[in-house]
């Protein structure tokens, strides 16, 4: 067992101690239902053959299809891509999707690749796990270093060997191939959705809060464009390469087109107090809400102590470790968790393959208010279970979604078997 998926694991002991439910379903949940290791054998345009490894691994499929999406980067192992599919299980719990939780990954630096590589790539990817994934099995989508146009080569391959378009195998597609309306910004806007909705609870006035977002990509931008369009106030935003923080604020539409136009966020033209800073100085900047939406392991037990927000809403996976949660908690910051706070983005993912399955598309506007309805009852209980059982959100999210994934074990007859 890795050591990440060994901390993950841990969050379900935990959960499980606040909740009535059988042995076996914590038997059942202690390690992945399946994984599929293959080598790709790639043809690189100079002719010869190079093997890249890859994994797609079906966490726990009680609730439904496995779903999750596949990662293209070299640190990918299988023990990170089993503790991804292991919180996939979780979000879709949290989520209420009928859905199990499931990842994949290649081991590659796309960045090393040419178009004609990583499409062949894509498609050797598919042909080796067509037979582990399926429409109604295991549903993958994009994640780091995947896009729609990924997407779009590994749903040509698989409808090749169905002999069938399947559009329903895979989310995240462009939407000429049934990708879903208001898939773009799903995630930072279901981000939103949740902070507004708990607004009351964490005593936020919008005109008083001053936010700070890590990474300016698609979770982050979306976010920091909606909560900016309510009256909060965006004071630091960051990516790979540097921060920048006004404390009289920052119009993220602007820092989104200087960055479209210049590849980054530095020298945007802000109110004219700007300053530039590293992206350790920003974590740490003066704010009330701080949003980590690049990476994960940002907050650690090292700056944990130094964090100046009060509320912490994470749009990126895992970028909180277990030690520096001990020490936020201490200091009494609320943490809104990774498996609420970007669920949005696979629950527009399961609209997408929805709509796949019925033939029948939806507006942007249906996308959006389907999206707030489903994020904002969950967040709600969350909430609420967290005043319940006096635990922190994050223990309160996995006690919520530890408890739908017990029912449906349960339901196969676990608890009337051994009580009868
Ligand atoms: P993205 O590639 O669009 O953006 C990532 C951003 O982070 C970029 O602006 C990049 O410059 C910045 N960045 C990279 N390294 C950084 C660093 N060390 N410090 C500061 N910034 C850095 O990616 P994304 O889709 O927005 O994903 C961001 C996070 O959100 C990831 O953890 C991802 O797993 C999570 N997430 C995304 C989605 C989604 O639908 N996009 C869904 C769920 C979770």
């Amino acid at each position: 067992m890795g050591a990440l998926f060994t901390k993950a694991r841990k969050r379900l002991r935990e959960a499980s101690k606040h909740l009535d439910i059988h042995p076996d379903v914590i038997e059942k949940l202690k390690y992945p239902k399946e994984t599929l290791a293959c080598s790709l054998a790639v043809r690189m345009d100079d002719g010869s053959i190079k093997t890249f490894k890859a994994w797609r691994c079906r966490y726990d499929d009680t609730r439904g299809p496995t779903k999750g999406g596949i990662r293209f980067h070299p640190k990918v192992n299988l023990d990170e891509v089993m503790t991804l599919a292991f919180w996939m299980t979780f979000k879709c719990a949290v989520a209420n999707l009928p859905y199990g939780g499931g990842k994949g990954g290649v081991s590659v630096d796309v960045k090393k690749l040419s178009r004609a590589e990583l499409e062949r790539l894509s498609r050797a990817y598919m042909q080796s796990f067509a037979r582990f994934v399926g429409p109604d099995r295991d549903i993958p989508a994009p994640d780091m270093y995947t896009n729609g146009i990924v997407m779009a080569w590994m749903a040509d391959e698989y409808a090749k060997m169905a002999d069938a378009p399947t559009p329903a195998v895979i989310t995240g597609k462009p939407i000429p191939l049934g990708g879903s309306l208001g898939r773009d910004d799903a995630t930072g806007r279901g981000g939103y959705y949740v902070l507004r909705h708990l607004e009351k609870d964490l005593d936020l006035i919008p005109e008083k809060t001053r936010v700070v977002v890590q990474g300016f990509g698609n979770a982050a931008t979306h976010c920091a464009r909606l909560l900016h369009g309510d009256g909060y106030k965006i004071l630091g935003v960051s990516d790979s390469r540097s921060a920048i923080y006004d404390p009289d604020g920052l119009d993220p539409l602007a820092v989104m087109e200087h960055k479209r136009k210049t590849g980054g966020v530095a020298g945007a033209k802000t109110h004219g107090s700007a300053q530039e800073m590293s992206n350790t100085e920003l974590l740490e900047s003066e704010c009330d809400v701080l949003v980590p939406a690049a990476m994960e392991n940002q907050i650690v037990e090292e700056n944990a102590a130094n964090i100046k927000a009060r509320i912490i809403l994470e749009l990126a996976n895992g970028p909180t470790t277990p030690a520096a949660d001990q020490i936020l908690n201490r200091n009494h910051k609320i943490v809104i968790p990774d498996i609420l706070a970007n669920s949005g983005g696979v629950t527009v993912s399961y609209f997408e393959w929805v709509q796949n399955k019925a033939g029948y598309y939806w507006g942007t506007e249906e996308v959006h208010r389907r999206l707030k309805e489903n994020i904002e009852p969950e967040a709600r209980r969350i909430w609420d279970v967290s005043q319940e059982k006096s635990v922190d959100v994050r223990t309160a999210a996995y006690v919520h979604a530890l408890d739908r994934i017990a029912r449906a074990v349960e339901a196969h007859g676990t608890k009337a078997y051994f009580a009868g």
